[in-house]
């Protein structure tokens, strides 16, 4: 629990102070020169009189409270000070200095205590009712409520630590006053609160982003004219505590007038949020927050009646509107109050349940998607997805779903140092590529520094398969040959060029200028890994295939090759392989392009997959992971390739290479550095590696366990004849997704199951995964 800081005098306990308008008059004209009639503008804490002189401008005359030190004073004082100088479009009342330039003057009095005296500018306005507020102004009023916390951001003041009843993170000291409430059902009605914020709320509170607010904006405090917030006044209640502990003050103060709170509750978040974005945390608490601030409310209420017995009334007057919301709360349970509170929050332009509903419509995706070809989606039961964490996503329910599937989140889903980076970019500058800017220049130098000397150039652009129909261009006019060489069952991309170096997804006619060779499947194909010469009796494929595009009157450009084979079934390969298919492609007088889209940044243990060849490949195509999710690809190769490419013309790309997608990138490859994530993937790999071949032992269905570190294929097969066992991986893949673990399956027979995590994935992960695919084999083997 949060230590409660004590502070000399309690402001809820002293009674305000007591001058006389003559008095007030007397303070105007001998601190602040202000000469005019004063009238009562009324406050539960202090005095405040409207000074208005002869000619009808008015300030107001603040006495504050004797609770109020003068650091806490001070702490009011500048607070609004700095709002006013932060967002100066805010109509806060200012603090006007007295005639010796101090931020007030002081009176003693006879009862002993010292009264602070400041003036304000005077705002026009008056406070309304938030049930006669439109959708429109509601909405305004979140802005502001946002706009304040905004300006005080950068604010900071020693005497903002004090104790504040009021603040709902002090929530369970409300327990002493319990006692103070009339009638036993209202007592256990505010108990019940506080136990749900203490088990919900209290131990997330000290992580939330929290800082100096206003804490007290509220209608009272906020005048209106014209439909428009005209003043924000009061800063009695600034306190240093959670952001979202201010909305959710405004939010109950909103809420607790209207016949449907939810209605009303909607617009002030949007507004909030379309100026300062809530983090998930504080979407989660929001809701006990609020039902917090109104059990605070009523119980600071009802204490403070039962200490001053002759103003009771007055005290509890707006009682009976909170009364009613926790009643509503009750009546709803703690359940459907949450999913109300979610509803509006989730996605508060349509609501939650909606759009969930909306997007698993599969009939509304099929009639303006295209259909199963054009967006093909995995799973027998599709999955609704709306969160992201490490190697974790939840849907739309709040189930966790462990991902063994994802390389293109290669930091982990939403790694904060790559959404700031891309947030904090695009909130900079975001333009195309025909300025000077440092990103790409760094990005592109950082990227070559990291491949063998010679590719020294790099050209970003914005996917995988842009990548590839690049390097078909450059090998193309490097060579002046038109011919390619690529795997069995390769896949490289949605363009024209790529498409048809992509026998995965050819249907039916093959284009004449590219030509096939069997994939180094080690395991399955002609040449056992066993036999010695295996991998360079499958390089030799490579010769066969320039002979047989010199049969078709073509001569090669380019062989193209996924480093790890992973659309032909994920295939690590003994070093000589690639060695040996760059020497046949250069004796072709042909380019080698390594495609690391899938297995570049890290993922094979080695930062590069080729790396462990010991080739230089002439070109060098990158993406997926390349920006952890955000859309930036790249070429690299040779300058002399570069240069001849262009001799052909100018090559240009609209968002290759722009600000906010190379902040992505070099924000991915700083996290890699930093935590490591290569080395990781190397031993959790040989790991879950280990783990999986010991579960081949009980499991006669897995035929073969490969791949090198977090790239893994399982080959399921009959046990008995080692045919592949297609059916059975897609119903283990479906298995694993109903027991919260996601994979997938490639290769020419779809019997591989492909694992290929984001490099966070843990030993424990890897245990999770191993226990479900047991499970999974024996549910479907059953
Ligand atoms: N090359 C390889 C090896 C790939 O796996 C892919 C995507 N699956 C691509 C290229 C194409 O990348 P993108 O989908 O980003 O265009």
């Amino acid at each position: 629990m949060f230590e409660l800081p004590k502070q000399p005098g309690d402001g809820l306990v002293a009674t305000p102070p007591e001058f006389t308008f003559a008095e007030a008059e007397g303070m105007g004209r001998r601190f602040f020169g202000f000469v005019g009639t004063a009238t009562d503008l009324g406050s539960e804490r202090d005095q405040n009189f409207r000074l208005t002189d002869d000619r009808g401008h008015s300030a107001v005359l603040k006495v504050s409270n004797p609770a109020d030190t003068r650091e806490i004073v001070e702490l009011q004082t500048l607070a609004a000070m700095h709002v006013a100088r932060t967002d100066a479009e805010l109509p806060v009342a200012r603090p006007l200095p007295t005639l010796d330039g101090s931020l007030w003057g002081s009176v003693e009095r006879h009862d002993g205590f010292s009264y602070f005296v400041r003036l304000f500018t005077f705002l026009d306005g008056s406070s309304v009712d938030a049930s006669d507020l439109t959708g429109e102004q509601l909405r305004d009023l979140g802005t502001v409520i946002a706009r304040v916390g905004r300006a005080l951001r950068g604010f900071f003041h020693p005497a903002a630590g004090r104790m504040l009843q009021w603040d709902v993170k002090y929530a369970a000291e409300l327990r002493t006053m319990l006692a103070d409430i009339e009638g036993e059902r209202r007592q256990k009605l505010v108990t019940w609160v506080i136990d749900w914020f203490e088990t919900e709320a209290a131990p997330v509170l000290r992580q939330l982003r929290a800082q100096i607010v206003h804490g007290d904006l509220v209608l009272d405090n906020l005048l209106m004219a014209d439909g428009h917030v005209s003043g924000i006044i009061d800063f009695g209640d600034v306190t240093h505590t959670p952001l979202v502990c201010d909305l959710a003050a405004s939010l109950a103060d909103v809420m607790r007038v209207a016949s449907d709170p939810f209605a009303l509750a909607s617009p002030v978040i949007q507004g909030y949020r379309s100026i300062t974005e809530l983090e998930n945390d504080e979407k989660m608490l929001l809701p006990v927050l609020v039902a917090t601030r109104f059990a605070t409310m009523v119980t600071i209420s009802a204490s403070r009646a039962r200490r001053y017995p002759e103003n009771a009334e007055n005290i509890t007057a707006w009682d009976s509107g909170s009364w009613r919301f926790l009643e509503t709360l009750e009546d709803l349970g703690p359940v459907e109050a949450e999913r109300r509170f979610r509803a509006i929050l989730a996605i508060d332009d349509r609501t939650a349940l909606q759009a969930r509903h909306d997007a698993q419509s599969l009939e509304r995706r099929r009639g303006v998607l295209g259909g199963s070809t054009l967006s093909p989606l995995s799973y027998t039961q599709p999955l609704y997805l709306v969160r992201g964490q490490g190697a974790w996503m939840f849907d739309g329910d709040g189930r966790a779903y462990l991902d063994a599937y994802n390389n293109v989140p290669v930091v982990g889903h939403c790694h904060p140092a790559v959404t700031e980076a891309i947030a904090s970019q695009a909130r900079t500058l975001n333009t195309n590529t025909r300025y000077l800017h440092e990103h790409i220049v760094e990005l592109a130098e950082r990227l070559t520094a990291s491949m063998p000397e010679e590719l020294d150039t790099c050209v970003l652009v914005n996917s995988g398969s842009e990548a590839n129909d690049m390097a078909w261009r450059l090998a193309t006019s490097f060579t002046g040959n038109g011919g390619g060489i690529v795997s069995q069952h390769a896949y490289h991309g949605i363009t024209e060029a790529t498409d048809a170096l992509s026998p995965e997804v050819w249907a039916g006619s093959r284009p004449r200028h590219v030509a096939t060779v069997p994939a180094p499947d080690g395991y399955r194909g002609p040449y056992p890994r066993r036999e010695p010469e295996w991998a360079t009796r499958f390089a030799q494929h490579v010769a066969d295939a320039v002979s047989v595009l010199a049969e078709r009157g073509m001569r090669s450009a380019a062989t193209m090759m996924d480093s790890a084979f992973t659309s032909d079934g994920i295939l690590p390969t003994p070093p000589e392989y690639l060695r040996e298919v760059m020497r046949h492609t250069h004796e072709a007088g042909a380019l080698f392009v390594a495609d690391e889209v899938q297995t570049g940044f890290g993922r094979t243990g080695d930062f590069w997959g080729f790396e462990a060849s010991g080739i230089t490949p002439d070109i060098v195509t990158l993406g997926k992971p390349m920006g952890n999710g955000h859309p930036v690809a790249a070429v690299v190769t040779r300058s002399d390739i570069a240069q001849a490419f262009a001799k052909s013309g100018e090559f240009f790309s609209t968002f290759g290479g722009n600000p906010v997608a190379c902040a992505a990138g070099l924000a991915v490859l700083e996290v890699l550095e930093r935590e490591a994530l290569p080395a990781r993937a190397a031993t959790v790999g040989a790991y879950l590696r280990q783990e999986l071949n010991s579960l081949a032992q009980s499991h006669p269905w897995i035929g073969d366990v490969r791949g090198r570190g977090l790239l893994i294929g399982v080959e399921l097969v009959h046990p008995n004849t080692r045919e592949p066992a297609p059916s059975e991986t897609d119903a283990v893949v479906n298995a694993m997704r109903e027991r919260g673990v996601l994979i997938g399956a490639t290769g020419p027979a779809g019997n591989v199951l492909k694992i290929r995590p984001p490099l966070v994935f843990s030993r424990g992960n890897a245990d999770m995964l191993t226990t479900a695919l047991g499970a999974a084999l024996s549910a479907v083997h059953a």
